[in-house]
């Protein structure tokens, strides 16, 4: 992504763009579950979204559907996009609470959001712009197999110049006077010297943590997932345009579908769970064959002390890593690169434009690790060791604050540039059944047969909306983004992961 995003800006005759990877060590191969921001980057790299669909065999993905997370048996709807519309300027999550408070039964908030009843159909279109339909409110990532975008993104940074250098990295040297990274050294002796670096060497952080030795800001304590064992498994239908995660007894298991397989993996925490017994439950509770044999990665919650230290700015699992759960790691890193670019250093590198993207990367990950955390705090189950611990502990201030916010008056604000807006906290909040003692009183000032009426049409709208979409496989094929060759067979690199 880096390479891919960096030879479209900055290959101009006055920089070179080298990239070295070692097809020995591989890459992590996980992460196919995405949200919608990924459409800017692709859009910045000129990437026509059907021929992206086709290269990595992707779907659409309007949400998630979280399954046993407040109550064991309880399911909700985590969508992309907003709820309802609002009315004179309040709120509409307030006159829903109203009609709640009220006893006027309004159905559930995911029957005021297009994503949600799509999802629901297992429907989908694009949004058409600026249209007074409701299918404009529809909003959406996608699903795709990370290795494939992986190649995709190669092949388009060598058609962009990108000299590429396959092999392991060995040594790393710094200047002496400044620190700063000066040049790496290949196994096959050869040297490549820069001026600017950037460590995407994966959890190890070959640059930013082996050489510079930065640090790393743990948070195991609020989400102590460590774990995760991987599975891919054979369709077994059309995909649906949604990602599932299913909670467990120490964790939880994510369900994915791509147009030729489905991507599943159980995210556990081994301080409550063993290894044996989390690969039972993920093998117990799949829909397909298993098309490989399960795969375990291990990681830390946290995130690096610094993103950006000397010359090296950390991208991806080297610089920090928050469990899957909301299928942010992707964008943390094409957020790393926007943020890159808007702040591109010369020679030298300015410490206060340096200290600007370490401060606003911070603050991205400290609120996406909040919005996580909810997720485990806002549980009703008692169940297991797990649930007991994560339902009791202390969350941070920032969250405490804003799950208070909601308890007293459903109030949710967007602070700064905070990446899951106001219905993305309602959605979890309510999914998770934590309903606010008292809604908005402004919502009282608007007259009530009216608003009780709007509600009803609203709702009725949605629901006839989606009736009307073509099924998401009839899209992609339709639209020119299916693949209908075969797909491609796992590569040893693959396998050796
Ligand atoms: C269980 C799990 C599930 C995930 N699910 C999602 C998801 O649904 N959505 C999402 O957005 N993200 C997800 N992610 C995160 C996502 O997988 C990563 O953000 C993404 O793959 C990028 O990884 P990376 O490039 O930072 O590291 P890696 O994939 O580990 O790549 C490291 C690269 O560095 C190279 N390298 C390393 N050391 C050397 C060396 N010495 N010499 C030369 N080259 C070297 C390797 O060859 C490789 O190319 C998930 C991660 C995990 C662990």
């Amino acid at each position: 992504m880096a390479a891919a995003a960096m030879s479209r800006f900055f290959n101009d005759g006055q920089r070179t763009i080298t990239l070295i990877e070692s097809d020995a060590i591989g890459t992590v191969g996980v992460g196919e579950a995405t949200i919608p921001p990924i459409r800017n980057f692709n859009a910045m790299l000129d990437i026509s979204e059907n021929e992206f669909l086709r290269a990595t065999r992707g779907t659409y993905k309007l949400g998630i559907e979280f399954v046993n997370w407040g109550k064991r048996g309880d399911r909700y709807f985590h969508p992309f996009g907003t709820y309802g519309q609002d009315f004179h300027g309040i709120q509409f999550h307030h006159l829903f609470l109203r009609e709640y408070a009220r006893g006027h039964s309004p159905g559930e908030i995911g029957e005021f959001s297009m994503s949600t009843m799509a999802a629901r159909s297992g429907r989908f279109a694009r949004p058409a712009a600026g249209a007074k339909s409701l299918v404009s409110q529809i909003a959406y990532a996608y699903q795709f197999d990370a290795s494939l975008y992986a190649a995709f993104l190669r092949n388009l940074a060598e058609r962009q110049q990108v000299r590429r250098k396959e092999g392991r990295i060995t040594d790393v040297r710094r200047d002496g006077e400044t620190g700063d990274i000066h040049s790496v050294r290949l196994e096959d002796g050869s040297e490549v010297e820069g001026d600017l670096f950037i460590d995407c060497s994966g959890f190890r952080g070959l640059l930013i943590e082996d050489a510079l030795e930065t640090g790393y800001e743990d948070w195991s304590h609020w989400l102590p997932m460590d774990r995760a064992i991987a599975v891919p498994t054979a369709s077994p239908g059309p995909p649906e345009p949604y990602t599932r995660s299913t909670a467990h007894s120490a964790g939880w298991q994510w369900r994915i579908p791509l147009q030729h397989r489905t991507g599943n993996g159980h995210v556990f925490s081994s301080n409550f769970m063993e290894e044996d017994e989390a690969r039972d439950t993920l093998l117990a509770n799949l829909d397909g064959e298993p098309l490989q044999d399960p795969r375990t990665l291990f990681f830390n919650t946290g995130m690096r002390r610094k993103a950006w230290n000397h010359n090296v700015v950390s991208l991806g699992l080297s610089s920090g890593f928050i469990e899957p759960l909301e299928s942010t790691s992707i964008h943390l890193i094409q957020n790393g690169i926007a943020r890159l670019f808007a702040l591109f250093p010369d020679n030298p590198i300015s410490p206060l434009e340096r200290d600007e993207y370490n401060r606003g990367m911070r603050e991205l990950y400290e609120d996406v690790r909040d919005f996580i955390i909810l997720h485990y705090k806002a549980t009703q189950r008692g169940d297991s060791e797990f649930w007991r611990y994560v339902r009791d502990m202390e969350v941070p201030d920032s969250l405490a604050r804003k799950m208070e916010l909601w308890r007293l008056h459903g109030r949710v604000f967007r602070e700064n540039a905070e990446l899951f807006t106001a219905p993305s906290w309602i959605a979890v909040m309510l999914g998770q059944n934590i309903w606010p003692d008292a809604y908005d009183a402004i919502a009282d000032t608007l007259d009530e047969a009216k608003i009780a009426a709007a509600m009803r049409q609203m709702r009725d709208a949605y629901r006839d909306t989606a009736a009307r979409l073509p099924s998401h496989e009839e899209f992609l094929r339709q639209s020119g983004g299916w693949h209908d060759a075969p797909p491609p067979a796992f590569t040893p690199q693959a396998a050796a992961r």
